[in-house]
């Protein structure tokens, strides 16, 4: 999928429903992961369980965009921040799994690690 400048999550995203501007916006952010190997922190949060492969002990917290590491260019960290800023509304932490890759909701105080994508 193509997904490449920031300001396209918008964009290319006008008239669908917010549904799938979170389903494009998780398939991205997922790319993003896997292509910088994000989090750099390698620090796990232990008793969460993932909710797509179960593993409770994969789940990393992802740094919020301006805890970026400095080997990720202005770009990606430009798609990052708008990403970013698209899945976590409410500021709650995003996690993500890596066992699986993908991107999560993390509600650390309730031990609870939540699907971002909800589907269509
Ligand atoms: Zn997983």
């Amino acid at each position: 999928m193509e997904f490449r400048a920031p300001n396209g999550v918008r964009n290319s995203l006008s008239g669908d429903t917010e549904a799938v501007e979170t389903h494009e916006a998780v398939e991205a952010l997922k790319a993003l992961i896997i292509e910088k190997n994000l989090p750099q922190t390698d620090v796990a949060i232990f008793g969460i369980k993932c909710p797509y492969c179960g593993k409770s002990d994969r789940i990393h917290r992802l740094e919020s965009p301006e805890d970026l590491p400095q080997s990720v260019d202005d770009e990606d960290t430009a798609q990052y921040g708008v990403l970013w800023h698209t899945l976590n509304p409410e500021a709650a932490l995003l996690g993500v799994c890596k066992f699986c890759h993908n991107p999560l909701e993390l509600q650390v105080r309730a031990g609870l690690a939540k699907v971002l994508d909800k589907g269509p």
